[in-house]
């Protein structure tokens, strides 16, 4: 049977992250930037057609002539230079180009242009877009919508997307979301925190699990780990791209020991608003270094752990975890992937601390595929990579950090108006803050071994 995937990607974090992601998934799976598909490796690992769900038809879908295969994804923007840069790129001819909508007006950083006006008269086109796009599959599973919290477009318009799809496609189609948090060093604008705090406020209801980009962390591993004085969205782009493939590497190569979407989400997620999940990846090495490098299964789980290499900026051990999920890549025996794990686990490691009713929420999986890098990119090409997804109480400080900065503005009221002449009450904001604050109140109570949906009794 077929488990197709549907991936939407808005704004222009959302646009950009999608390149890499796109970029990477071709290289790894021999297409041509057009989408053509070489003769010889059509008897490979590819095979066209649907049946089983290991196979390319998962992201792709093959043209009517039976050439190239084409993405199952959109691309959606309320103004088109990003989006023109597909169109005019090297990848032009991978996409239909009616999977790349543009408007004429951008969201102006503003969650309320996104959401109610300027996204008002491009939502229903785009809503189409993905009928035909879900019409041409045979067993849809879901979708994965990439976005930044922080702008207009991804944040306002992204929100109202999503409700629409809850709307139209219901609680049986899974909604993961990559969503990138704000960052100090590549902020675009003063009102981030306004829009981040909106947009949360909307991931919460709409989402099955969000996957936390934190562009602050992210950048901070390209400098340190990649030695990259100043780096651009390309570099932290390329890094998401490596964690987002490892994540759907089972959906697209066979492998034994391979976890489905729905393993990780049943595993991730004990409740539903405590859905927001921390990814990590190693290793995260230069060409320049990787010779001296020793990449072992122990080395390579010990990182993942790391606060250093957590791509959302917390302290893991200031927390209590309440899941995790780790998705090894290349040829790892499960018995060397069995004694890393063990060793975390341990009273030795002292890094890991469950709450007490998880005691044990380790889940592996292996793909035997290694992974795969960009030419001419900035990561070393390794034999075996780990990405761990975790679901951790550590996550309320990315939280707690947003909604302070949300607090000194909003105390003062400022900004505001430009909001509510989008035609947004006020009152969404006070409602929207509310809800972050009973996130962290939730998060809390997790901590401290009480049941979140019950905490209010307490
Ligand atoms: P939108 O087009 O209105 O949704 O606005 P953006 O997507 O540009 O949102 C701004 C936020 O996204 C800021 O926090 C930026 O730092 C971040 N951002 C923009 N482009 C990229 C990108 O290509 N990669 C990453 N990781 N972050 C981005």
């Amino acid at each position: 049977m077929s488990r197709e995937l549907i991936s939407i990607h808005i704004g222009q974090a959302g646009v950009q992250v999608g390149n890499s992601c796109w970029e990477l998934y071709c290289l790894e799976h021999g297409i041509q930037q057009d989408g053509t598909v070489p003769e010889d490796r059509k008897q490979g690992d590819i095979n066209l057609s649907a049946d089983g769900n290991k196979d390319l038809n998962t992201f792709f879908t093959e043209s009517s002539n039976g050439k190239k295969v084409v993405p199952r994804a959109i691309f959606l923007d309320l103004e088109p230079t990003v989006i023109d840069e597909i169109r005019t790129g090297a990848y032009k001819n991978l996409f239909h180009p009616e999977q790349l909508i543009t408007g004429k007006e951008d969201a102006a950083n503003n969650y309320a242009r996104g959401h109610y006006t300027v996204g008002k008269e491009l939502i229903e086109v785009c809503v189409d877009k993905i009928r035909k796009l879900a019409d041409q599959c045979s067993g849809l599973q879901g979708f994965l919508v990439f976005h930044s919290v922080g702008g207009g477009t991804g944040s306002g318009f992204g929100s109202l997307l999503l409700q629409k799809l809850a709307l139209d496609y219901g609680a049986k189609k899974s909604k993961l979301d990559f969503c990138v948090y704000p960052s100090p060093q590549v902020s675009t604008s003063v009102v981030e925190p306004y829009n981040s705090v909106l947009s949360t406020h909307s991931l919460l209801e709409h989402t099955d699990v969000s996957f936390m980009l934190d562009n602050e962390a992210i950048y901070s591993i390209c400098r340190k780990s990649l030695n990259i004085d100043k780096p651009s969205y390309t570099n932290l782009n390329r890094l998401v791209a490596q964690v987002i493939s490892s994540l759907t590497s089972s959906l697209r190569f066979p492998g034994s020991l391979n976890l489905d979407i729905n393993d990780i989400q049943t595993n991730l997620v004990p409740y539903p608003r405590l859905h927001f999940v921390l990814c990590s990846y190693a290793p995260v090495i230069s060409k320049e270094k990787s010779d001296h490098e020793n990449v072992t299964v122990d080395a390579i789980t010990n990182s993942v752990f790391s606060e250093n290499n957590i791509m959302a900026k917390c302290n893991p051990q200031l927390g209590k975890y309440m899941a995790c999920c780790l998705m090894y890549r290349g040829k790892i025996v499960p018995k060397e992937a069995q004694k890393a794990v063990a060793y975390i686990r341990s009273e030795k490691s002292k890094t890991v601390v469950f709450v007490d009713w998880s005691p044990t929420g380790f889940k592996c999986g292996i793909n035997n595929v290694p992974p795969t890098v960009v030419a001419g990119g900035d990561l070393a090409k390794v034999e075996k990579s780990v990405c761990m997804l975790s679901n951790t109480t550590a996550i309320a400080q990315v939280f707690s950090r947003i909604n302070s900065k949300f607090d000194l503005m909003y105390v003062k009221r400022a900004f505001v108006h430009w909001y509510v002449g989008e035609g947004m009450e006020e009152g969404e904001f006070a409602e929207a803050r509310e809800d972050l604050s009973a996130l962290e109140k939730d998060y809390d109570s997790v901590a401290e071994n009480v049941n979140p949906e019950q905490a209010e009794e307490y």
